[in-house]
């Protein structure tokens, strides 16, 4: 196993391009290799255990190799692991979205599938667009989206994207949006502001109910995401919900949106759809939506987009098993003492000179050190974490703690622990 794990670690730098990555940094390190998990635990290739703090970027939800959702994918898998949706139906894709629809915040009644995050977001942006086309309102073309928006990598996810580091490199690729201004309780005087010049302009406001994931676990005031719906009600304008992160019980609910009793127009969901098992990707919407592309074929009005794995039987397996353990094992009554626990041991760290801020909503947290760990001090300290047996990836200057909902808390005493030593270490170096 060791002559191998040395072997991979060589092949690795040499034919693979790693995402978000300085290759040039990359490859004068030692790549940590995973080969096996167990529950919230990843092992490498050399047999070391980690816990994974970060949900394997925000997608598990139940744990690594959990019994049900594999023999669910198996199951599957002996009859058939791929079937189009472009003319065809295919049984687990119809059995996902009505149960979609029945944990959905009330209102939404269609499921539109594909494979990621930010095809998501796409579709939803294209199906508002195309809709006040289609209904004859041509002029609603605008999109308005708020500061620190993050909603994928794809180019109209980019389009809508308000954090410069990752997005201003492509600003000559992108179409033009309207940002809000400021934080919190500005953006909605901004939005109204806005809305009450040019509404007659506007297709669909985006946000990220909430949570601001990357930017860095910003959370929104409780109550912003109802004046939002409210106004878009009021003047007409859609209202896009990107819950790729904070959807599948990640808030301490099923949707970030039934906080507050919202129902957007489209509901983006993503990540912790098939448990953090395979890609697949829903945009639910309403009925108007939806009767807004019902026309006659001839006049073209259909919505054109559907990707190769749209509804992957395998993937919409892996989604119903997820669904039907959130029920069995009662995940969403057992996230609260969890949620609580983070919450007082995350109080811990303002002992810390280096933490200047930490942010919490249900088991999504961040805690935000001195701007100069921008640079190199975050990963540094999440580096050091892997000799601890932890895994987690910085944001700039915050350190992500996201684990598993599944995490017990004695798992998640260790990983705070864990954290809290490196910085403490890191500080006094
Ligand atoms: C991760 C994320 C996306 C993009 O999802 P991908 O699957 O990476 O394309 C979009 N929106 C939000 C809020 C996210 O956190």
């Amino acid at each position: 196993m060791q002559k191998h794990s040395r072997r991979l670690k060589n092949w690795d730098k040499r034919y693979l391009w790693h995402p978000f990555t300085q290759m040039k940094e990359w490859v004068r390190q030692e790549p940590l290799v995973i080969d096996r998990a167990q529950g919230v635990y990843l092992i490498d290739t050399d047999g070391r255990r980690y816990i994974d703090g970060v949900s394997s970027l925000w997608v598990n939800v139940h744990g690594h190799k959990h019994p049900a959702i594999d023999a669910a994918i198996k199951k599957q898998m002996d009859k058939v692991s791929h079937s189009t949706l472009l003319g065809l139906a295919n049984t687990p894709s119809v059995e996902l979205s009505k149960e979609l629809i029945a944990i959905a915040p009330r209102g939404l009644k269609k499921v539109f599938y594909s494979d990621n995050g930010s095809t998501s977001v796409e579709v939803a942006l294209k199906m508002a667009y195309q809709y006040w086309q289609n209904t004859g309102q041509k002029n609603k073309r605008t999109l308005v989206h708020l500061q620190n928006s993050y909603h994928g990598d794809t180019l109209g996810s980019v389009s809508v994207g308000g954090i410069d580091l990752f997005h201003k490199v492509y600003r000559g690729l992108i179409f033009k949006t309207v940002t809000l201004k400021g934080r919190g309780w500005e953006t909605v005087s901004d939005f109204e502001r806005l809305l009450k010049k040019k509404s007659s302009s506007m297709a669909a406001l985006v946000v990220e109910p909430l949570v601001q994931g990357a930017a860095g676990m910003l959370v929104y005031p409780r109550g912003v995401l109802k004046e939002f719906r409210r106004l878009c009600t009021k003047y007409n304008v859609f209202l896009i919900a990107d819950e790729v992160a904070t959807g599948f019980g990640r808030t301490g609910k099923m949707f970030a949106c039934q906080h507050e009793n919202v129902t957007p127009d489209f509901l983006c969901l993503a990540k912790g759809i098939t448990g953090g098992y395979l890609p697949l990707a829903a945009t639910l919407t309403t009925q108007k939506v939806y009767d807004g592309f019902v026309f006659n074929d001839r006049d073209q009005k259909k919505f054109f987009h559907g990707h190769t794995y749209t509804g992957n039987p395998l993937a919409c397996a892996a989604a119903l098993a997820n669904l039907a353990v959130f029920k069995k094992e009662r995940t969403l009554e057992k996230l609260a003492p969890k949620i609580k626990f983070l919450a007082q041991r995350l109080k811990m760290f303002y002992n810390l000179p280096s933490v200047v801020g930490i942010r919490q909503c249900g088991l999504m947290a961040g805690i935000e050190l001195k701007s100069h760990f921008q640079d190199r001090g975050c990963v540094d300290v999440c580096q050091r974490l892997r000799d601890r047996g932890v895994i987690l990836r910085p944001l700039g200057n915050v350190v992500v703690i996201m684990p598993p909902l599944a995490i017990s808390v004695d798992e998640l005493d260790a990983l705070l622990k864990a954290t809290y030593r490196v910085i403490k270490e890191y500080e006094t170096k």
